[in-house]
């Protein structure tokens, strides 16, 4: 069987973008690899965060990825730090990786700016150590959002590095991305992010949701309930276009916005019934993990026991090649 190998950081709750980005494709895709999926706390030590709060923060992600159907007997849930074999391989591609290839990573340039007080060698080093995440399983599938593909070609050539240098071991990845790969944030203007502040959380409720929903932008051109919109320069429109069935979505709400027969405000509150109608049951089924006994440590914690012994057998095996073999051996 192939291997998936996808990461979320516990960087807070998870939201649309994730789910209808990414996270929805896993519960589907868990059924045709052997499937690792990791909050990757290592990860998400490498901006600004509150020690005290990551052990909730973890918590939550995992309860959260089960409400949305990753499977607990199907998956391989686990957390990052409790895997050593990710730093130990993230040290060894270090030593391959040119130090310009990462200072001209996107998304590092993106959180440094983010972060300028903070630009820690972590936040460099990160799609090295995502390139661990992956490989140390021999991951061949990877889904993700847009945002992670530079990364994930960032990972098949380390693997082709590695192959050249010390011998065919680690198989070329690829991503594997969603129909909607980048959901927009509340604002419009930037991807939505758990750490930007312009997530619709997958946790909210209607009544929590519906302020920032109702001020939220649309079609710039609209300025008059009267004006006729465009439903493909409307960020809103980009929303329905993931929980709004047909006929409804080209009916009422494209050509109703077209011909100004509905105003923003009323295609908000049919955007807004036709995304609870998926999010209610998360939410339900995450209150019921979240009350169950042992839940989510017991799998956490039994799923890591498996992780370390196949991500053992692979360092054993990049040692060997590499020249560092076990001291018995010498
Ligand atoms: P942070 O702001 O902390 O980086 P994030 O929302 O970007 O959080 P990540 O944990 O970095 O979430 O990424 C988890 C997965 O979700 C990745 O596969 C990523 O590509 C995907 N993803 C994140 N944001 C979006 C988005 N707006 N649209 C589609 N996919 C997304
Ligand atoms: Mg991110």
């Amino acid at each position: 069987m192939k291997v998936l190998f996808t990461g979320i950081q516990p960087t807070g709750s998870l939201h649309i973008g994730n789910y209808f980005g990414a996270v929805r494709n896993w519960t589907r895709l868990q059924h045709q690899y052997r499937t690792y999926i990791s909050v990757v706390d290592l990860h998400a030590i490498t901006i600004q965060y509150d020690p005290k709060e990551m052990p909730e923060a973890t918590r939550q992600m995992a309860l959260e990825l089960l409400a949305c159907g990753i499977d607990e007997e199907k998956t391989l849930l686990f957390v990052q730090s409790e895997v050593p074999g990710h730093a130990d391989l993230t040290w060894v591609f270090n030593t391959l990786t040119p130090l310009g290839e990462l200072e001209r990573m996107t998304q590092f340039k993106d959180k440094a700016e983010q972060h300028r007080k903070n630009v820690n060698v972590g936040l460099l080093d990160y799609p090295v150590l995502q390139a661990a995440d992956i490989l140390i399983y021999k991951g061949e599938v990877v889904p993700v959002g847009e945002d992670q593909i530079q990364h994930v070609e960032f990972t098949r050539e380390v693997a082709r590095r590695f192959n050249a240098r010390y011998g065919d071991t680690f198989p070329e990845c690829r991503a594997e991305l969603t129909a909607s790969p980048r959901i927009m944030g509340l604002d419009g203007s930037s991807k939505m992010s758990k750490s930007r502040g312009n997530a619709i959380g997958l946790r909210e409720t209607a009544e929590e949701l519906w302020p920032r929903l109702a001020s939220a932008p649309t079609d710039p051109a609209r300025v008059r309930r009267s004006d006729p919109g465009t439903p493909e320069k409307c960020n809103i429109f980009s929303y329905h276009r993931l929980v709004t069935p047909e006929p409804e979505l080209t009916g009422v709400v494209a050509d109703g916005c077209r011909t100004a027969g509905i105003g923003c405000l009323d295609c908000k509150r049919i955007f807004l019934r036709n995304l609870m109608k998926e999010l209610d049951p998360i939410r339900e089924r995450y209150a019921e993990l979240a009350a169950r006994p042992g839940m989510p440590g017991e799998v956490l914690e039994r799923n890591a026991e498996t992780c370390r012994a196949d991500a053992g057998r692979t360092m054993l095996e990049v040692k060997e090649k590499m020249g560092l073999p076990r001291a018995w051996k010498i």
